[in-house]
Formats: C-alpha cells, structure tokens, sequence
C-alpha cells in the first residue's frame, strides 16, 4: 500500500509527490531533517524535536513559519492517515527551488521546501539488536564542524555504516583528537560501575533528543550521569556501553574495535535504562 507522504501544505499518495531538481536539498545538501518516534500511534519526545528543528533552521537561516502546533497537527494527520502504531516520522525542511543551481543562497522569500512522511518499524521494541547488543568499530570522525545542526549531509554516515557492515559489524563510532565524538547515527555512553559517562554537549555532536530525556529520567532516580570525553581503551575497558537515538531508544553495546563488553552480552545498565526510557517515552507521548 502506497503512503500518504505531506509535501508543502498538501497531503498526497507517496509516487505524486515532487521537488524540483533545483530543490536546494537536493543539489546542495541544504536542508535539516528530524525523526521523532512514534509508539502506540503517539509522537515520543516530539517537544524536544519540534525545538531543535527550530534551532538548525535558525542556525542555517532557513526561513519556515510552521508553527509548533501546526507541526503537530501534521505528525497526527500522516500518523493517522497511514494508521502508523510504531515508527516514526519523517521530516525534512530545505532552503527550497533556487530555479537553477547556485552557491548563492535564493532570494528572500523563496518558500522552503517541507515533506514529511511515516516509516514503520515494526521491530523497534524488540529484534536481535536488542536481544543480542550491538558491535561497533570506531573510525576518524571526517564530518564538518557543525554536527550540532541536523542537516541531511550524512554521506559519511552512510559510509561508515557500510564498512562497518562490510566488516561484520553493526555501527560506527566517530574518534576525533582521540576521543570518542559520537556514533554515526546516535549519542553514546560508556558505564563504570554505576557512573554512565557521555561526551559534553558542543558543535562537535548532535544534541540528541534521547540524550536528554534520559539525562533527566537520569535525575529523576539519582543515577549519576558524567558528562566527560571518553576514548576508545577506556569504552573497552568499561563495564558496558550503550547509544541512543529516536529510533532505537537506549541500544546495548557488547563489542568495541573486536573486545567485548559485559561479557559479550547486554549489559544490566543498558537493559534497565533501555526499558525505564521506554515507559517513560510512552507515557509521555502525545
Ligand atoms: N547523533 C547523530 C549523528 C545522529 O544522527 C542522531 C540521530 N539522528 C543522534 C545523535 C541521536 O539523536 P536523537 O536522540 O535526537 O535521535
């Protein structure tokens, strides 16, 4: 069955919707994107994600006037419309049809160009990722210096997830100056004892969503968050790791450059805090 996907103010069967091929997205890569998880048919986290979208807009000078409950009124429109239970839309916002191809930005007033559609995840609570934990290689962090915008330049994001498949592994993380920056994909976090350690937020990451609501699920129960560069001999010699995202929550980590972690399976911390942001999540779902 073929999706109803919105594309600037329309709502339409996912083979009519168009942009152009002058769409600064497009040709440029100039466009931010967000994917706020939906559980039970409801939007996880969705403040938080309608916020930071706001913040890459106005960080790259794009201009969007949707407001926060237009963006809402969207999400539960494509969410009901294709009868979506788990997942998880999409968002994207470009600078919009320059009318050919320029470095220049288009002129002010050129209307951005806005789409959005659901994806399914039938296996987002459960399948052999979480059962089993996740492996990841580490690999020099080569993007541009403004990971904190979420633009849609995730070319080498793509690439490392490819060689880390090729190499019979699950995920990438990035190493810059010898730490650990982030995962292609998702925030992480090492455990010692019962300390969880994750990079200070800067330009150098992505502020995640989920990094945040777990930071306060975090202090809500006392448990202590450090927010300290790590490196990749200190995650392997951790007692557990573990990344998040909208999409997969809180993921265990078991192996890191070929040592395993918590004796090769998820780790205790990982598996409670995995399960504590997931009722969270629903109970706070909109
Ligand atoms: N870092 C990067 C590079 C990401 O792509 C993502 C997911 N989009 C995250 C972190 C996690 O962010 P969130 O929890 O908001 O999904």
């Amino acid at each position: 069955m073929s999706r109803i996907v919105y594309i600037n103010g329309e709502y339409m069967p996912e083979d009519e919707a168009k942009v152009s091929i002058f769409d600064r997205g497009f040709v440029m890569g100039d466009a931010v994107y967000e994917v706020t998880c939906v559980l039970d048919g409801k939007l996880t986290d969705f403040e938080g994600h309608v916020a930071r979208l706001g913040r890459s807009l106005k960080e790259l000078g794009i201009v969007c006037d949707i407001t926060r409950d237009e963006w809402l009124e969207i999400h539960r429109k494509l969410i009901e419309l294709n009868g979506l239970t788990l997942g998880g839309v999409y968002l994207q916002v470009s600078r919009g049809n320059a009318g050919d191809r320029d470095f220049h930005f288009p002129p002010a007033g050129t209307p951005p160009t806005v789409v959005l559609y659901t994806q399914e995840q039938p296996h987002m609570l459960d399948g052999p990722k979480v059962e089993k934990g996740v492996k990841v290689i580490s690999v020099p962090d080569l993007r541009w210096h403004r990971r904190d915008i979420k633009t849609v330049q995730l070319l080498y994001a793509s690439m490392v997830k490819m060689q880390a498949e090729a190499a019979g592994k699950d995920d990438a993380w990035f190493v810059e100056d010898g730490f650990v920056t982030e995962g292609s994909s998702n925030n992480c976090y090492i455990v010692k004892g019962n300390t969880i350690i994750t990079r200070p937020l800067s330009n150098d990451i992505l502020h995640g969503i989920t990094r945040a609501s777990l930071m306060r699920i975090c202090a809500e129960r006392q448990i202590k968050i450090e927010e300290r560069l790590f490196t990749v001999e200190e995650a392997q010699q951790a007692d557990e790791a573990f990344y998040t995202s909208a999409s997969s929550f809180v993921m265990p980590i078991v192996e890191v450059d070929g040592v395993a972690l918590s004796g090769g399976k998820p780790g205790p911390v990982a598996k409670h805090l995995r399960e504590v942001y997931i009722e969270e999540a629903r109970k706070a779902a909109i």
